[in-house]
């Protein structure tokens, strides 16, 4: 895509701080960090949303909660929180799937 902020990150056309990287994932700190550990994982190829990615790529899917759990346990986390936000209603701000980890801090729930 284009015009995919993600896919220009995983291209290395606009810098991030990648901190782990697989065949089919990046993961980078977020941006705008809502606890000690805030990472985006995303799958290199553009997919919409978590739904649309395991729709078309179950494996790409599955190592994108795999590439999380490394990234927490790589940062020290046994408790961590693993978030998809899905649509605009939802939170989604940024139309190629992301798997958000959150990790670092008490977590509450329900989530705000
Ligand atoms: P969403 O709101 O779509 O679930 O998550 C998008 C996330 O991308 C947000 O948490 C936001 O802070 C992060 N983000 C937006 N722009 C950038 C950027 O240019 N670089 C990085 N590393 N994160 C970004
Ligand atoms: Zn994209």
């Amino acid at each position: 895509m284009d015009d995919c902020l993600f896919c220009k990150i995983v291209a290395g056309e606009i810098p991030a701080d990648i901190v782990h990287a697989t065949e089919r994932t990046v993961a980078f700190r977020d941006i705008n960090a809502q606890a000690p550990t805030h990472v985006l994982v995303v799958p290199r190829d553009h997919y919409a949303d978590a739904a649309e990615l395991a729709t078309a790529d179950p494996a790409a899917s599955a190592e994108l909660v795999l590439t999380a759990a490394a990234v927490a346990t790589a940062e020290g986390h046994d408790d961590y929180r693993l978030v998809f936000n899905t649509g605009a209603g939802a939170g989604q701000s940024v139309f190629h799937a992301h798997l958000h980890v959150l990790a670092g801090r008490d977590l509450t729930w329900p989530p705000g």
